[in-house]
């Protein structure tokens, strides 16, 4: 990741382009990769079921689980405003989907639901 980042920079600094697209495209990609290397876990993603922009978090028990990207305004115990964001699977239209894929995925993984407490 960081060498695609400073490659593209380098590009970029030096102005080495003859085409304009090109130069487009080298700043898209330096955007991206940046975004993704600052923001781990927060790269653009979608739902393959009806697009919605997604985040992935990973959860206490070390799963991947998707959020939706746009937080919805909220309010705590305490009065305070926060942003929450809300679990994909509450929200998806084809959420049934969803879950049978993940179910496949755990299936598909040998060491699944077993915790790691080996010491
Ligand atoms: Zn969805």
């Amino acid at each position: 990741m960081i060498d695609t980042i400073l490659k593209v920079a380098r590009r970029l600094a030096a102005d080495v382009y003859t085409d304009t697209e090109e130069k487009r495209s080298d700043y898209r990609t330096l955007t991206a990769a940046t975004e993704d290397y600052f923001n781990p876990g927060r790269s653009p993603s979608t739902c393959r079921h009806c697009g919605a922009p997604l985040l992935w978090v990973t959860t206490t028990s070390g799963a991947k689980a998707p959020l939706d990207a746009v937080a919805i305004q909220g309010m705590d115990a305490n009065g305070e405003a926060r942003r929450i964001y809300l679990s994909h699977f509450s929200t998806c239209p084809h959420a049934d989907a969803l879950r049978d894929e993940k179910k496949a995925a755990a299936a598909a993984r040998p060491e699944s639901g077993k915790s790691k407490s080996a010491q």
